[in-house]
C-alpha cells in the first residue's frame, strides 16, 4: 500500500518511523502530515537499501542536486563523481537529468549509487529516443512517452517530475504577453514544441490519469513542474505562471484522490521582494502540497556566482514556506558544472536551508549554531572544523590561512577578540 494511503487509514510505515526519527518529530506527525498531503516521503516500492526522507511542513527543508548526461561527449563515469560529490556536501536528494547518451545505465548507476531518493524527467529521454528514432523529437507519440516513464518508475525513481500543467492555454497566454524570455524550462520548451507541431494538448495534462495509475503502482512520488518558470525577473508572477499554478493545485488534488504523493515544482528568477508572494501562492492554490523551489535566483546579473544568488532566493523561499531547494550551480546559464561547482552547489543550498530553518524556528536547528558558537568562543579549532557546513573547506583554510598550530587565526593574531574577552571573564587560554 503506498505511503498515502497508509496514512490515510491511519498506518504508521517504517518508512515513516525512520523520518520521524531523523527529524525528531513523532511518527503521528508524519503520518499526518502525509495524509493531510504537506509531507511527501518519496519512496519507491521498487527501492532496496535507500534511506527515506521527508520532504514537507515541519521538517528539515532538503536539498536537491542534479546531474545528467548533456553535450557532445555523455560521460556516465564523470557524472557519476558528481553524484558522489553531492552526497559527501549533504544533499538530501539527486535528480537525474540526462538528455543524451545511455540515459537507462545512467539513471540505474545513480540509483545504485544513491542511498537518498532520486528523481528523474521521463519526458527528457522520451525526447532523446524519440531523436534517434524518427529523427525529431516532435515526433514522439504518446506511447513512447508513457513508456519511459513507466520505465523510469519500474526502475525504482523515487519521484518523477513530469510538466502537467503546461497546456495551450497557458502557452496561449505567454505567448500574448510578450514575455522576455518566454520559456527557460528545457523540458516546458520541448513539450511545447511538441504541441504545437502536433497541434495537440499536453499528453501528461490530457492522460493525467495514467500518470497517476504509473506512480500509484510503484508509489513514486509526483513532483509537477513549471513549464512556465520564469527565466527572468521581469517575467516572474506574470499570468502565464499564475495559470500555470492554478493547473497544478487542481492536479494536485486529483494526486491525493487517487493515493498519489505529490508537491510542485517552481519557479525560478524571483526579485527578492515578490518571493514571499510567489510561495503563498503556491501554498494557497496547491493546498499546502510541498513546493520544491528552484533557486529561486533573484538577480539576472549574476552570471558565475548564481549559486550565490539561489542561496538568497532558497533561504528566503524555504522561509517564506517552501521545503525543498533544488541547487543551482556556479555554471548555471554558462555551462556544465565540474564536481566542485556541484559541492559548492549544495553546500550554499544547505546554508540557505539551515538559515530558512533557523528562521523558522524549526526543533533542534539552532542547536547546531549555539554549539559552533562555543566552540568558537573557546577557540576549540577541532570541534569548528567539524562542525562546520564543510568541514574539508574550513580545515584547508585553517590550514593554509593561519597554521593549525595557532590557538587564534590570522586575522587579529595575538589581538584576538575570543582570547581577551577569555581574559576578561576569566577563561583565558594560551597565547596565541
Ligand atoms: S583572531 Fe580574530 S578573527 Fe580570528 S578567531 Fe580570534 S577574533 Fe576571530
Amino acid at each position: 500500500m503506498s505511503q498515502l494511503n497508509s496514512a490515510l487509514k491511519g498506518e504508521i510505515t517504517p518508512e515513516m518511523e525512520q523520518v520521524a526519527l531523523a527529524e525528531q518529530v513523532t511518527p503521528e506527525f508524519i503520518r499526518q502530515g502525509i495524509a493531510e498531503g504537506t509531507v511527501v516521503i518519496p519512496c519507491n516500492i521498487k527501492r532496496i537499501n535507500s534511506v527515506p526522507v521527508g520532504i514537507g511542513a515541519g521538517l528539515r527543508t532538503k536539498v536537491s542536486a542534479s546531474v545528467g548526461l548533456y553535450g557532445n561527449d555523455p560521460d556516465i563515469g564523470l557524472e557519476l563523481k558528481k553524484v558522489k560529490a553531492a552526497l559527501a556536501a549533504g544533499t538530501d536528494a539527486i535528480m537525474d537529468l540526462s538528455v543524451c547518451g545511455d540515459i537507462d545505465a545512467m539513471r540505474r548507476e545513480t540509483l545504485a549509487a544513491t542511498p537518498k531518493p532520486v528523481g528523474t524527467l521521463p519526458l527528457y529521454q522520451a525526447l532523446a529516443e524519440a531523436a534517434e528514432k524518427y529523427n525529431a523529437p516532435v515526433k514522439m507519440t504518446v506511447e513512447d512517452l508513457f513508456a519511459v516513464i513507466e520505465r523510469q518508475a519500474a526502475d525504482g525513481v523515487d519521484f518523477l517530475a513530469l510538466h502537467c500543467g503546461t497546456t495551450m492555454s497557458v502557452v496561449e497566454r505567454a505567448r500574448q504577453e510578450g514575455r522576455i524570455d518566454p520559456l527557460v524550462s528545457y523540458g516546458g520548451s520541448h513539450l511545447i514544441g511538441w504541441m504545437i507541431y502536433n497541434q495537440s494538448e499536453n499528453p501528461l495534462y490530457e492522460h493525467y490519469d495514467r500518470v497517476l495509475e504509473i506512480a500509484r503502482k510503484y508509489d513514486a512520488t509526483i513532483s509537477l513542474a513549471d513549464g512556465m518558470r520564469p527565466g527572468c525577473l521581469a517575467d516572474s508572477l506574470d499570468g502565464a505562471q499564475v495559470e500555470e499554478l492554478v493547473i497544478l493545485g487542481e492536479l494536485v488534488r486529483r494526486a491525493r484522490e487517487a493515493g498519489v504523493q505529490i508537491m510542485v515544482k517552481g519557479p525560478g528568477h524571483v526579485p527578492l521582494n515578490r518571493i514571499e508572494a510567489t510561495v503563498a501562492l503556491q501554498k494557497s492554490l496547491c493546498k499546502g502540497a510541498p513546493y520544491f523551489v528552484f533557486g529561486p535566483v533573484v538577480t539576472d546579473i549574476a552570471a558565475g556566482y548564481d549559486h550565490i544568488s539561489a542561496a538568497i532566493g532558497g533561504a528566503i523561499a524555504a522561509w517564506a514556506g517552501a521545503e525543498f531547494i533544488c541547487y543551482v550551480t556556479a555554471a548555471e546559464h554558462i555551462g556544465l558544472p565540474d564536481a566542485d561547482q556541484v559541492h559548492e552547489g549544495v553546500i550554499a543550498a544547505r546554508i540557505a536551508a539551515h538559515a530558512a530553518d533557523l528562521a523558522k524556528g524549526l526543533k533542534g536547528a539552532e542547536d547546531w549554531d549555539l554549539q559552533l558558537s562555543r566552540a568558537r568562543k573557546e577557540l576549540d579549532w577541532e570541534r569548528q572544523i567539524t562542525l562546520a557546513v564543510d568541514p574539508e573547506r574550513a580545515g584547508q583554510l585553517r590550514k593554509d590561512r593561519t597554521g593549525e598550530s595557532s590557538a587564534a587565526c590570522a586575522m587579529c593574531g595575538k589581538y584576538c577578540a575570543m582570547k581577551v574577552v577569555s581574559e576578561y571573564l576569566g577563561t583565558a587560554r594560551q597565547s596565541c
